[in-house]
C-alpha cells in the first residue's frame, strides 16, 4: 500500500482499528485478573469476559454492516462494566474528535456525563471534554454553556477560562471578553494588562464609531490604568481630535511618536480612518489637516532622525501633492544620515524621476542595483533556499545532494 493511501485507509477503518486495540486491552486485563485471581470469582470473571467478547462480537456486527452509530453504543456498554477502562473512552472521545467526527465524540462524551457511578473529577473532565467538542466543531453557543458548566463545579480551570476569552475575542463580545480575561488573571500566573487594555479599546472603539464619546472617553480611561498601549493612545488621539481638543492632540502625537517612532506611518492611516456621516466628521477631518500639517513642520531632531518617521512625512507630502517638498526633505535627510536602508533609497530614486531628476534617478539606481548585487551570494540551494558563496554538493541545511543552484554574478 502506498504511504499516500494508508491515511485514509485508516480514517476510513478507524472504528474497527479500535475495536482490535479494545479488545486486545480486555483481553489482557482478563488475563491480568485471571493471573492474580483475587478479587473475583472464576465465575464472576468469566461471565464478565463473556459479556464483553457477546457486546464486542455485536459491534463488530453492526461495524461490518456499516452501522457505526449502534457499533459505539455497544463500545459504550463495554467499557461501562470495566471501570479501569475508562482512559480509554476518553481516548476514544479524543480520537474521533481529532478525527472530524465530532457527532461521535460528543455522544461518547455526553453518555459518560450521564453516568450516575463516576467521580466528581471524572464528570469535570468529561464535561470539558464535550465542551472541546462543540469548540471544534463550531457550535460556539454550546462550546460557551459548556464551558460555562465546567466553571459552576470548578472555577480554577485555566484553559477552560483562556478558551472562552478566545471564543468571546472572536466573536467581538468585548465586555464578555474583558469579564473572563480578568477572571483568566486571577486564576492564572500571567500578567493580563496589556490584553485586558487592548481588550478595552475595542471596547471604546465601538462607542466611538456609533458616535457616544463619553462611554469611549471612560473605557479608554480604564485602558490606560491597565496600560498605556499605543491602540489606546492612537484611540485618545482621535478622541482629542472629535472633541476638538487640539492642544492636547498636539502633545499627545509629540509623546506617542517619541516613544514608538516606527508607529509614524501607521498612526496617520488609522487616524484618516473615521467613518462617519455627521457634522463631527467634517470637523474631525479639518483637524486632522491641521494635526497633519503640524507634523509635516514638526522640526525635531531626535524625530526626524528616524526612517519612518520621514518615510510617513513623505507619503503625507504625496498625498498632498506636495512632491517638491517630500523630494527636498528626503535629499537634505540623506545627505545628513550616513545609515540608509534600501527603502529609503528607492523612495528617493521614486522622487527623483517624479521631480524629474533623470540622470542623479540613473545614477542612483545604479548604484542600488550594484548594492543589492553584492549583497547576494554566489549560490543558493533551490530545495530550501540555504545561501552560500561556497560550492556545494550537498546542502548543509537541508541535507539534499546536489540543490545547488548559480546566481550568475559577474
Ligand atoms: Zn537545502
Amino acid at each position: 500500500m502506498l504511504q499516500s493511501e494508508i491515511l485514509p485507509w485508516f480514517q476510513d477503518n478507524l472504528l474497527s482499528v479500535i475495536a482490535v486495540i479494545i479488545t486486545l486491552v480486555l483481553i489482557y486485563h482478563y488475563l491480568i485478573e485471571k493471573e492474580q485471581g483475587v478479587k473475583l470469582s472464576k465465575r464472576f470473571r468469566d461471565s464478565i469476559f463473556e459479556v464483553q467478547s457477546k457486546i464486542f462480537l455485536n459491534a463488530s456486527q453492526y461495524l461490518i454492516s456499516g452501522n457505526k452509530d449502534l457499533a459505539i453504543k455497544e463500545f459504550l456498554n463495554a467499557v461501562d462494566l470495566n471501570r479501569e477502562t475508562i482512559d480509554t473512552y476518553f481516548a476514544l472521545g479524543r480520537l474521533f474528535r481529532s478525527n472530524g467526527q465530532i457527532d461521535k465524540a460528543i455522544s461518547i462524551h455526553r453518555s459518560l456525563i450521564a453516568r450516575e457511578n463516576i467521580s466528581e473529577s471524572t464528570r469535570v473532565q468529561a464535561l470539558k471534554e464535550l465542551a472541546i467538542d462543540f469548540d471544534k466543531g463550531g457550535f460556539v453557543e454550546k462550546a460557551i454553556e459548556t464551558y460555562k458548566d465546567v466553571l459552576k463545579i470548578n472555577r480554577d480551570q485555566f484553559e477552560v477560562v483562556h478558551s472562552l476569552c478566545r471564543i468571546y475575542e472572536d466573536i467581538g463580545d468585548w465586555d464578555q471578553a474583558y469579564n473572563y480575561r480578568i477572571m483568566l488573571s486571577k486564576v492564572g500566573h500571567d500578567n493580563q494588562a496589556e490584553t485586558i487594555s487592548h481588550i478595552l479599546v475595542q471596547k471604546a472603539k465601538i462607542h466611538f464609531e456609533k458616535g457616544r464619546f463619553r462611554e469611549c472617553a471612560e473605557d479608554l480611561e480604564d485602558a490606560f490604568r491597565f496600560s498605556p498601549s499605543v491602540s489606546a493612545n492612537i484611540l485618545k488621539l482621535k478622541l482629542n481630535l472629535v472633541q476638538g481638543k487640539f492642544e492636547e492632540a498636539k502633545i499627545l502625537l509629540l509623546e506617542l511618536l517619541k516613544e514608538h517612532p516606527m508607529y509614524a506611518a501607521f498612526i496617520f492611516v488609522s487616524l484618516e480612518e473615521f467613518s462617519s456621516k455627521s457634522k463631527s466628521h467634517s470637523d474631525y477631518k479639518e483637524r486632522l489637516e491641521l494635526l497633519k500639517n503640524y507634523y509635516l513642520e514638526m522640526d525635531d531632531v531626535d524625530l526626524n532622525a528616524s526612517p519612518s518617521v520621514i518615510l510617513s512625512k513623505i507619503r503625507l507630502f504625496k498625498n498632498i501633492n506636495k512632491t517638491q517638498d517630500a523630494y527636498k526633505l528626503l535629499h537634505d535627510w540623506i545627505g545628513k544620515n550616513s545609515n540608509q536602508s534600501d527603502v529609503i533609497k528607492i523612495e528617493f530614486i521614486k522622487l527623483l524621476i517624479e521631480v524629474d531628476k533623470k540622470d542623479e534617478a540613473l545614477a542612483q539606481t545604479h548604484e542600488l542595483l550594484n548594492k543589492l548585487h553584492s549583497s547576494l551570494t554566489r549560490h543558493f540551494c533551490s530545495h530550501c533556499g540555504f545561501n552560500s558563496d561556497e560550492i556545494f554538493w550537498r546542502c548543509p541545511q537541508c541535507h539534499n545532494w546536489e540543490t545547488i543552484q548559480f546566481r550568475w554574478k559577474v
